[in-house]
């Protein structure tokens, strides 16, 4: 069924799809990156991003984003961004929702440590893990490993990747080889991510007490919106004021973002997806944009991802990750049956503890640690 007559010549049509490792039926009521969409919903490694988190752990409170939440929003902005555009809204939707995927509990200190510990075995890095869990670690379908996802989903999924890597991904590796560009859809989701989790970390900042409204004053994009807020709404209290700046912000990226890529398209005028893959990036942020969010996120990372209790439960989280692989790795035995590689095969054992470690959650990964270091728990 065609479903995709809407889209624009440049867009991502299921039509013209790389399509998938192990060719299946077309879907009966869906488009096939809805199916995609679907399967990613219905994964174990969905599931999971309920309980892992960025910057706040997930038992410091109920009200923080997880990766889940996080995930929603991403795929609520570009969405709507996608709608404007007349890209593909099915496919952003897939990309938002499985682009987390891979990440390791207590978010980018469990990456870094886990990068550490790998580093003779391939390193580790969490958009080739989401990756590696689309492609192969679910384990759901009688017939292949992994969800059996569209190219499109797949790349759109792996936004870095570095050279040695490409070399060994086939089709899917060749765009970072040749310089070239995902689609726009792949493009566009990695902005509606940029949009998200800087506005939701400002909320998250702010709730937590690490951040106070006085400091975000030298911000200039929460600054003008505030005064806005204050000029419109006078005496509306402290929480409803912040919201009320937060979302005008989104929004005024949002807006900025379909402004600009419209321009740039209606300049570029690729008819179709391989003209976008040659062009240069087509979806961004004005330059004026682009200051001001480089400003929030300088900003963000000086007062909050480096604030001080941050960083203990950073430096915990690493040890942590770091205290789990070695233990893991001297002695294979303590690991899950299904983790321990048979043969000795140094590379895939290293290889499967970071699968096992960057599949936990960050509660998991806190008892797990537990179990392999105290006397007291089994
Ligand atoms: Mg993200």
């Amino acid at each position: 069924m065609d479903k995709e007559t809407h889209l624009a010549p440049y867009a991502v049509r299921a039509a013209y799809s790389n399509g998938r490792v192990h060719p299946e039926a077309p879907p009966v009521a869906r488009t096939e990156f809805q199916r995609d969409r679907d399967r990613i919903i219905h994964s174990a490694a969905f599931r999971r991003l309920e309980y892992k988190t960025q910057v706040f752990l997930n038992h410091e409170g109920d009200l923080f984003r997880t990766r889940l939440t996080h995930s929603l929003e991403v795929s609520q902005i570009a969405r709507s961004m996608a709608r404007s555009l007349r890209l593909n809204e099915d496919l952003v939707e897939a990309i938002a929702l499985a682009h987390d995927l891979g990440h390791t509990p207590f978010g980018h200190a469990g990456q870094d440590a886990l990068d550490e510990r790998m580093q003779d075995f391939g390193g580790f890095e969490h958009n080739l893990q989401s990756l590696r869990v689309v492609d192969l670690l679910e384990e759901r379908y009688g017939a292949f490993d992994g969800l059996n996802l569209m190219f499109e989903t797949r790349e759109g999924i792996l936004k870095r990747c570095k050279r040695e890597a490409a070399e060994r991904l086939g089709a899917l590796g060749e765009r970072f080889l040749k310089n070239q560009q995902a689609s726009l859809e792949a493009q566009l989701t990695n902005l509606a991510d940029e949009i998200a989790y800087s506005n939701h970390d400002i909320d998250d900042g702010l709730r937590s007490g690490l951040l106070n409204t006085a400091q975000l004053e030298q911000v200039g994009l929460y600054a003008r919106h505030r005064r806005e807020v204050e000029a419109l709404m006078p005496g509306i209290g402290a929480r409803r004021a912040i919201h009320e700046t937060v979302r005008r912000m989104i929004n005024a990226q949002i807006e900025d973002a379909i402004r600009t890529s419209m321009t740039q398209i209606d300049d570029a005028k690729p008819n179709s997806v391989d003209d976008v893959r040659r062009a240069l990036p087509l979806i961004s942020f004005s330059e004026s944009m682009r200051a001001q969010t480089i400003e929030l996120k300088d900003f963000l990372f000086e007062n909050l991802y480096r604030h001080y209790r941050v960083n203990r439960m950073t430096s915990k989280a690493r040890r942590m990750i770091a205290e789990l692989f070695e233990a893991f790795s001297h002695a294979p035995g303590l690991l899950p049956p299904e983790y321990q590689v048979k043969g000795g095969d140094q590379n895939e054992q290293a290889r499967r503890i970071a699968d096992y470690i960057a599949g936990m959650t960050d509660r998991y990964a806190i008892s797990e640690h537990r179990r392999i270091f105290d006397m007291s728990e089994n």
